[in-house]
Order: C-alpha cells, then structure tokens, then sequence
C-alpha cells in the first residue's frame, strides 16, 4: 500500500481510537544502531518478547531488521513462530526455554530455546536426535538470579552428560539481576560466576548484558548483547539520566469539561475535592490502557497545548479526569488531544508516578489503542 494512503488510513483509525500511541520506528532504530555502535565488535541483538514490550512486534522487528539487527530474543515459542514467519532469516532465541513437548515447535519454525534444565537438554537432544543438520541451541546458566537456568552443580554434572555432547550449543547466556544499579556488587560477582561456568561448558559464544548490563562496561559485552527496555526509549537505570530517545507517544481525547464549584469532589471514593471552583476534564484513557490506579493521588500529570494538568480522583477502567482550571479555555475543547506521554512526559516519568517501572508501563499500554508507526509502515 502507498504511504500516504496508509497514513490517511492511520489518521482515520485515530479519530475513532480511544487513545492513540504513536511509535517512532526512526527512534527505535537509532537507539539500536546507537548501542551496536558500543558494544562493537560485539553483537547487538534485540528482545522483542511481550509483541515487543507491547508496541507492536511487526513493525518493530522490521524496523530493527533494517536497522541491521540479525538477533531476536522472544520469550515463548508462539512469538518465535509469528516471528520467523515475518523475518525468515533472523536468528531467533526462545528466552523461556523448552516449554515440555513443544520440541517439534521450535523445529519447524527453527527458533533456538535457552535451555536452562538438565530436563530440556535431555528433551532437546532427543527431539533433534531424529533430525540432520544438528539444530542449535543456547545453554542458560544461573550466576545469583535464580530465575531460570543451570546452576553450579549441575553444570558440573553435565560434563559427563552424553545428552549435552549431541546437541549443538552455539551461545552459553546469563542474565543481571542487578545490572540497573551500576553500583551493586552483584554485578561482577555475576560475572566472575559466569565466566568460571563457561570455561566448564561447550566452546560457544557468549551473552551476559541486557540493555543495563551494556552501560556497565565492555567486559560485560561478550560476544552477543540482548537490550529490551532501552530500544524502546525506557530508562535502562533505576536512577539517573536515561542515555537512549523516546519511542513512544500517547495521547487521548478530552470528552467533555465540565465546570464544580468549590468543596465538589471528583470521581470513585470523592478521593479529590476541589479547593476552588475547577474545570474539570473528562479524558478517553483509563487503567484499561495502561493509565494505572496508582497514578492517582499523586504528581501525576498530562499536558494540553503543552501546559500540565494534573491529574485528580482516581483512575477508571475507560476514563480519567484532569484539573485544567489553570488551562485557557480555548486550549481544552471537547475534542482536543490530551498528552499522557510524549514532549512533556516520558515513560519514566509514568513509571515513577505509577510506583512502577518503565517495562510495566509499556507492556501494559493496553490493545484498544490505535497504534500510529511513523514513519507510516507501509510494507504491510
Ligand atoms: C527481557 C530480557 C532481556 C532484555 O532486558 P532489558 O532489561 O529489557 O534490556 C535480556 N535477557 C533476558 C534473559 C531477558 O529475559
């Protein structure tokens, strides 16, 4: 389809969208090429797990393959599956490993799982036993997160394991627990962990930083980077300044402004009462959206022709109400777009209001927006 047609299209869905999320594919692959540039001559892959921290897996993972990105981090093997269909020849890894008899999943779409259990090394060497060409595989070893893969003692089992020396490992991977904190001594104790882990295991390449752990300094680079939050313009740090560009815009229409007098109180529990005569705006975003309850009662904020507005009572499933007595009227209209992330507000800034992190945020933005790629992705 024509550009331009697509855009008309775009621009029509957003009229009738409950809020519109606008995705800067032109950020999204800068903030790629801007850590591959680091880490080279190291590999920088990229996790799109969750529909790509949910903006959209299509359109992202196409961007970033034009970017020049070649590896794919997802966590399920039904993502892998959409995936493979849309980039036939990317390198794809299956971050939650081996989901039990789903081998022939994998085969057929050529996904690689993270194994991370002597079970699904066991699994993985007897699926692929029957197939030539000696399928690969990753290897995840556990350095302190205890989430997911081997530890100590079983890697020390594994070196007489017959199932390990049949299948074909191409990347040995740990992952930070702590790599947001750049102070935290768990950092290079995880580090020291894996690199004594690797020296027991297959000669293969090696990943240990996720987009954090790429900040923390070379020796965390290995051979193959695998950053998530930081492509889509999250703050990859606790604290401290956020080295990547924004992504993300929402925006959602004001439905109605209504006038209260003094002492009125606005929405569920009368948890806000106005200490002056308000106008109140009544805005198309709710919790269903993303727009979490605990951003009420607190600094919250949007913004309207480009003035804030903070946001008061509490948060509905469809809708949120904004304090815009100090807004000139001819600036907030029934109709007009009200900015709940973008120029003025970052998804950081979302996050910290929420009690939350930026990961949340984005992954939970909800499926009722019109999601808006600029530019417009006319491939499809
Ligand atoms: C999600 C994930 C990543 C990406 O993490 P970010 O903090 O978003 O960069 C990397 N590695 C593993 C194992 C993951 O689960």
């Amino acid at each position: 389809m024509q550009a331009r047609e697509r855009s008309t299209e775009q621009a029509g869905l957003a009229a009738h969208a409950h809020g519109v999320l606008r995705i800067d594919l032109q950020s999204l692959k800068e903030n790629w090429r801007r850590l591959a540039k680091r880490v080279a001559p190291a590999e920088c892959g990229a996790a799109v797990k969750a529909n790509a921290y949910g903006l959209g897996i299509e359109p992202c993972a196409r961007a970033l393959w034009e970017a020049g990105c070649k590896t794919f981090f997802v966590a399920l093997p039904q993502e892998g599956g959409d995936l493979r269909t849309l980039l036939p020849e990317a390198t794809i890894y299956v971050l939650s490993g081996l989901l039990p008899g789903s081998a022939p999943l994998y085969l057929a779409s050529r996904l690689i799982p993270s194994l991370s259990s002597p079970e699904e090394i066991e699994e993985w060497a007897v699926a692929t036993r029957a197939r030539g060409g000696r399928p690969g595989a990753a290897l995840h070893v556990d350095t302190g997160m205890n989430r997911l893969g081997l530890s100590r003692e079983q890697v020390q089992a594994l070196q007489s394991s017959p199932a390990l020396k049949s299948i074909e490992v191409g990347l040995v991977m740990t992952h930070l627990a702590c790599a947001d904190d750049p102070s935290s001594p768990m950092n290079t104790r995880q580090l020291g962990a894996f690199m004594a882990l690797r020296a027991r295991l297959p000669n293969a390449a090696a990943s240990i930083a996720n987009s954090a752990g790429i900040f923390l300094g070379r020796e965390f680079h290995c051979d193959l980077v695998r950053p998530g939050i930081a492509l889509y313009g999250g703050n990859p740090f606790l604290e401290g300044e956020n080295p990547m560009s924004p992504v993300v815009e929402l925006t959602a229409t004001l439905l109605q402004v209504r006038h209260i007098a003094e002492g009125e109180t606005v929405g569920y529990g009368a948890t806000w009462r106005a200490e002056r005569p308000s106008r109140i705006g009544v805005v198309s975003s709710g919790y269903h959206d993303g727009l979490r309850r605990s951003l009420a009662g607190g600094p919250a904020l949007a913004y309207i022709g480009g003035l804030k507005a903070p946001i008061v009572g509490r948060i509905s499933m469809d809708l949120l109400t904004i304090d815009l007595t100090d807004v000139p009227p001819e600036l907030a209209r029934r109709g007009t777009a009200v900015e709940l992330m973008g120029a003025h507000i970052t998804v950081d800034d979302v996050a910290r209001w929420a009690g939350t992190i930026p990961y949340e945020i984005l992954t939970g933005l909800g499926s009722r927006h019109a999601r808006l790629y600029s530019p417009a992705d006319s491939s499809r």
